[in-house]
């Protein structure tokens, strides 16, 4: 956001017109390094289009939106003209207030302002004032603003008690960045007021960084022994910023609409507490405009308004301020629209929908400006006119980006641009509107039942199932057929349904579901694609490594794998539906490697590695042989592994170490098994709970863990219990947001304050496991304590279930995740039966690395010598009381480490189920006195780079 701060004021300016004014105001900018000198012709361009004065002796030039490639850096230069001077609209100014802006910020500079334009004598003082720092003072007054919006509504929470309500709605506040823990923790103190109506109020000033109101409601009506509870307000107060709110709820209690609160959704929310009543007409119209509602569009929207004949108000949709009336300019403008934004108009009496009709065409029609539809999903990298093409990529020089599915490929690139919808905002007929998207949607679930069939892998096709059902969303039908009898097309219905719903996704804190926003887009996209008649362009029938901006798990699964031999996108994360559908396709993949891949030419040859997220266009013929060369080898040990597969996991000398798989879907064990795996070295069940909507009960678990046990028939299963917590919390586990996630309650600390939870996943597992061998591991510990804590819940159950309702083959183990419990390995060794190293998380703890740190991760190598010393010393203290170690992080699969592995000692690798043949295969390369060389080697280094370096000498 700009600000004003003193060092961008020059005082007692001068000029002879308002040209000259102009000229200085230019190169104030250009000598404060904001602007290139062309920049001035953009502000005259802009005042001919229409006056930048917005009142009170103020006028706010700044360039158009194509003169924006000029600005280096958005700043603010204000010049103070004590004599005052004509400009050219006849106005009399005192002070220019001059943007270099290269996105709409200066909207923000506008809001600042508005609340100078009606103060009285605010011309003279300006005029007058001596010092920067009144100016700087005058002009920018702090504007704190309470709020409340869609972001801090806490609606349909699983809640057992106003007390919990008023927990979800603190951290709602907290995630939404109003307030910090110690809000949470004295919330945690109090116990709500009751209000009347069911609705109740919990607040605090304790940790307030910005006054907000959260609304939280129940899942399902509550009658406590405190009495209803039909909703929480949830009051972050700050000195008198947030009387305002206070009042809302007062009038929410007065409007007698308390009791409804709790059937009710986020939009009628926010007009309920923006005082609407429930009998006013409301319309919704989005802002189309390129750069929000800034002065120009605003003025005509003020203008419809009054030519309506009757009182409108206007208000965020999505909250965040009271309505206020549509023909006040300054409080339209002080609403800071952006494009994308949507306004609730609102209107009372006769005539009122005609008038809210009419001006919510304006809006939508651009009010005097030409606009584009929007998608949400487009516009980060809609294509801007403004902006600087992307500059195309050399030749022959390695591109990085996120690796996302393992692979090489070399294969000429086709480059699909995502096609673009245009329709018609707004349609005449809402039946034939309702006829064309029900036909739509027909069409669009005929094509996912068509993929379903043709879907290779189980997880393809599980997906596109999702997709199927997506569609058939009832209330997604519903919300495209409200918008379409307001009067909007069935696109614009239709797309405007699948962003709120994909936009509340994307709120939600465990990056994975946020990131299921990308599926109702894909969804959306292939029922819009059908309404507009668009086709995608035809793939080559050669093969190629398809490059695109971002592709959706839909498109994935439509790949033909004999063709496609790559995949590169200019966004997306390797934790997306599409990544993960890449791995299970067997598709390497470089996904987010930016808007400079789409420069490329179709048919450019690319060298695609998955591997290491990078890609190389139009290669030197010498890049490509040596690339074709680790093609080949890669493709001969691949072929060679899978012969291989069933023979039992030993090095080259005889010495056995077993090789198991990795799984986070007990479905999957079977497959696992084909593949090659001795057995499953590590189940995350946490999957299993995040697949379900409320938390699996024991009759669930058991039949969920019976699968893999009986697929495994008598292989060994070790299934670590729930690892959820900071960055990856449950749903139905309401938690308040954390500073640092990984740090926090996570892994067994989180499981030992539920130890009902725990207790009835171990219950579980002892008794799907009966007369077959289980080993049970637990996450995250620190140290014995938290061992014992866990082994004591066990041990009890052991007591109080029969043997022969439970496994009678039982080991109890811990990860080696954090630092601490390696350091004590021996302590630990002496009371559990077995540890498995989880060196991702071990490593991300011993170098301080984030593991998912966009930039830094790559540097978290499990291969540096501190980690290496970790794993010595506990494989040292495990075998020293004759207990096995196996290692279930990535290094397990790393063919650099493997040998370093066995080499110190490990007994297990667990892998993903994959790669289980191909770790076979590097095991079979190597002898033990080899291993124990590489290892003392890697142990010797000072850094993981030295150590790779001195391994590939080798
Ligand atoms: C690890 O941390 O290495 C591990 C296997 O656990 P996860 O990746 O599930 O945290
Ligand atoms: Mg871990």
């Amino acid at each position: 956001m700009l600000t004003l701060s003193q060092d961008d004021i020059l005082l007692g300016c001068q000029a002879e017109s308002w040209r000259a004014a102009l000229d200085q105001a230019a190169d104030a900018l250009h000598t404060a390094g904001l602007v290139a000198p062309t920049y001035r012709d953009g502000l005259y361009a802009r005042e001919a289009q229409s006056s930048t004065y917005l009142g009170n002796a103020i006028a706010i030039p700044h360039g158009t939106p194509e003169s924006r490639t000029h600005v280096r850096a958005t700043g603010v230069r204000v010049l103070q003209f004590p004599g005052g001077l004509e400009w050219h609209d006849g106005n009399r100014v005192h002070v220019l207030v001059t943007i270099a802006a290269q996105s709409d910020e200066h909207l923000d500079i506008l809001r600042q302002l508005t609340h100078v334009l009606d103060q009285d004598g605010m011309a003279e003082r300006l005029a007058g004032a001596d010092s920067r720092a009144e100016i700087a003072g005058l002009l920018s007054k702090a504007v704190v603003e309470a709020r409340l919006d869609a972001e801090t509504l806490c609606l349909g929470f699983p809640a057992r008690d106003h007390q919990e309500l008023a927990l979800a709605g603190a951290a709602r506040l907290r995630q939404a960045g109003c307030v910090t823990s110690e809000f949470v923790a004295a919330l945690a103190e109090t116990s709500p007021l009751s209000l009347g109506q069911g609705l109740w109020l919990a607040a605090s000033h304790r940790g307030v960084e910005v006054p907000a109101l959260s609304l939280a409601t129940p899942a399902t009506a509550l009658e406590t022994d405190a009495g209803e509870v039909a909703g929480v307000f949830c009051l972050a107060a700050r000195g008198e910023a947030h009387r305002g709110l206070l009042e809302r709820i007062l009038a929410l209690l007065e409007s007698e609409a308390g009791g409804d609160v709790r059937e009710a959704d986020a939009a009628t929310l926010l007009a309920r507490l923006a005082g609407e009543s429930a009998s006013v007409s409301r319309r919704l119209a989005r802002v189309l405009n390129a750069h929000g509602l800034h002065a120009r569009p605003a003025k005509q929207l003020v203008q419809e308004a009054r030519a309506q004949g009757i009182a409108i108000r206007v208000r965020l949709a999505e909250g965040g301020f009271d309505a206020v009336s549509a023909t006040s300019l300054t409080k339209i403008i002080n609403l800071g629209a952006r494009r994308g934004q949507q306004l609730a108009f609102s209107a009372e009496g006769e005539g009122a929908d005609a008038a809210l009709e009419a001006i919510c065409r304006a809006v939508e029609g651009g009010l005097g400006e030409r606009v584009m539809p929007f998608d949400a999903s487009r516009e980060a990298i809609a294509p801007d006119e403004d902006a600087p093409a992307p500059e195309s990529l050399p030749a022959d020089e390695a591109h990085p980006g996120v690796a996302a599915s393992p692979g090489l490929a070399i294969a000429p690139a086709f480059v699909l641009m995502t096609p673009r919808f245009d329709y018609p905002a707004r349609a005449a007929d809402p039946a034939a509107e309702n006829r064309r998207l029900d036909a739509a949607i027909h069409e669009g679930k005929e094509q996912l039942e068509a993929l379903v069939q043709q879907a290779r892998g189980g997880e393809v096709a599980q997906i596109l199932s999702m997709h199927e059902e997506m569609l058939g969303d009832p209330e997604l039908h519903q919300a495209a057929r409200e918008g379409i009898a307001e009067g909007a097309s069935a696109e614009a219905a239709w797309w405007e349904a699948i962003d709120t719903a994909a936009q509340a996704q994307e709120r939600l804190a465990d990056r994975l579901l946020a990131e299921r926003a990308a599926d109702l887009r894909d969804v959306g996209r292939r029922v819009l694609g059908i309404l507009c008649r668009v086709e995608l362009p035809e793939p080559p029938d050669h093969p190629y490594i398809l490059v695109t901006d971002d592709i959706g798990p839909s498109d994935v699964a439509r790949l033909d794998t004999d063709r496609v031999r790559g995949l590169l996108t200019a966004r997306g994360g390797a934790t997306a539906h599409s990544a993960i559908l890449a791995r299970a396709l067997g598709i390497p993949a470089v996904v987010g490697a930016g808007p400079r891949v789409l420069t490329l030419d179709n048919g450019t040859e690319l060298i695609l590695d998955g591997e290491r997220g990078r890609v190389t266009p139009a290669p030197s013929a010498e890049r490509r042989q040596s690339a074709e060369q680790r093609l080949a080898e890669h493709r001969r040990r691949e072929a060679e592994a899978w012969e291989a597969r069933f023979e039992e996991a030993r090095t080259r000398c005889g010495h056995r170490v077993e090789v198991a798989a990795n799984l986070g879907n007990t479905a999957h064990a079977a497959d696992a098994v084909s593949r090659g795996a001795e057995g499953v070295g590590l189940l995350r069940t946490e999957f299993l709970f995040m697949a379900h909507a409320r938390e699996p009960d024991l009759e669930t678990q058991i039949e969920e863990y019976r699968e893999a046990l009986e697929a495994l028939d008598g292989r060994p299963l070790v299934a670590r219990t729930l690892d959820v917590g900071g960055d990856k919390p449950l749903p139905y586990w309401p938690l308040p947001q954390e500073a640092n996630p990984f740090l926090g309650l996570r892994g067994i600390r989180l499981s030992l304050t539920r130890p009902e939870v725990l207790e009835t996943q171990l219950r579980a597992l002892l008794m799907a496991a009966v007369g077959k061998p289980l080993r049970i591991m637990l996450p995250m510990v620190k140290d014995v304590a938290e061992f014992r804590a866990a082994r004591a819940i066990v041990d009890r159950l052991l007591d109080e279930i029969p043997e022969t309702e439970r496994t009678i083959d039982l080991q109890l183990g811990v990860m080696i995740e954090v630092p601490s419990c390696a350091l004590l390995a021996a302590s630990l060794a002496a009371e559990v039966d077995f540890f498995s190293v989880g060196t991702n998380d071990l490593t991300q703890y011993t170098l301080a690395i984030d593991r998912d740190h966009p930039e830094l991760s790559a540097q978290a190598d499990g291969l540096h010598p501190a980690v290496l010393r970790l794993i010595e010393m506990t494989v040292m203290a495990a075998h020293a009381q004759g207990k096995w170690v196996g290692v279930c992080g990535e290094l397990a699969s790393d063919a650099t480490a493997v040998p370093v592995l066995v080499g110190l000692g490990v007994d297990e690798l667990s892998v993903s189920a994959r790669q289980v043949p191909l770790v076979k295969a590097r095991l079979r390369e190597f002898g033990l006195k080899k291993a124990r060389a590489l290892a003392g080697i890697a142990l010797a280094q000072a850094t993981s780079e030295a150590v790779r370096d001195a391994l590939e000498a080798r």
